[in-house]
């Protein structure tokens, strides 16, 4: 018996942490933000100084750097040489570089295995003893886990989301940029406004976090009923 692997993409303001975190809680899963492994590879990059635009130096330094992910829901943290750096990978400094690592063809590939490990550890062990992992993030149900048992893109209107960021505290300029800006200039590389084959768009725009939760936690109920059927 293997642990259960909940994907879920959309772009920012969707909702796509908190309800991730919290469907991770009641299932008592890890849960995995691929986002995190982008922004701690970009916070080490500026500390090293290390020029964006050699795309070889980033994916040098993002193939040695030493990171520690913390999976839990209740507390996940990020750790780099030691250091919980999980407030500082969220600055607004990071925020405005992270595309520069994700769109580096040559950096992308060594995060996306540093993902597929995380997930693989967790449906065998780690974090969760094997009860699996709610992972999120923009490709993660169509690149990072293809085959996970529930697949998610969580959708939501272009204002709606600003305004949810927007909430959060920011000035209105980075906030439209760190929204609407990121989102365009990732999806160069990653698509996550369109379904993919098999994955189930659920639109939050007038949806609560509770009812977004439930909407994922039926569809994990029915991969279950699913499996079990098949075993
Ligand atoms: O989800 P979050 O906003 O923390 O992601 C930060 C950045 O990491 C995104 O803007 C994107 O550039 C990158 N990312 C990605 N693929 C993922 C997760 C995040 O390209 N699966």
């Amino acid at each position: 018996m293997t642990g259960i692997v909940v994907a879920i993409d959309g772009p920012a303001g969707t909702g796509k942490s908190t309800v991730s975190r919290e469907v991770a809680r009641r299932l008592g899963l890890a849960y995995f933000d691929t986002g995190a492994t982008y922004r701690v590879a970009t916070l080490t990059c500026l500390r090293e100084g290390v020029n964006f635009d050699e795309l070889s130096d980033v994916a040098a330094m993002v193939a040695t750097m030493n990171v520690e992910l913390i999976l839990d829901p209740q507390n996940p943290h990020v750790a780099l040489d030691g250091e919980d750096v999980s407030r500082l990978i969220r600055t607004d400094t990071v925020a405005l570089s992270v595309s520069k690592v994700a769109t580096n063809l040559e950096a992308r590939p060594i995060l996306q295995q540093i993902q597929r490990d995380v997930i693989a550890r967790e449906v065998e062990g780690g974090f969760s003893k094997g009860a699996g992992v709610c992972a999120e993030g923009r490709d993660v149900t169509t690149v990072i886990a293809p085959e996970a048992d529930v697949r998610v893109l969580l959708t939501a209107d272009e204002d709606v989301r600003v305004a949810r960021r927007a909430g959060e505290g920011a000035d209105a300029a980075t906030v439209r940029e760190a929204v609407l800006g990121r989102d365009k200039k990732d999806s160069t590389v990653v698509s996550f406004h369109e379904a993919a084959e098999g994955v189930v768009t659920v639109d939050t725009t007038h949806l609560t976090i509770e009812e977004a939760v439930q909407a994922v936690l039926d569809l994990a109920e029915a991969a279950r009923q699913k499996g079990s059927e098949g075993s």
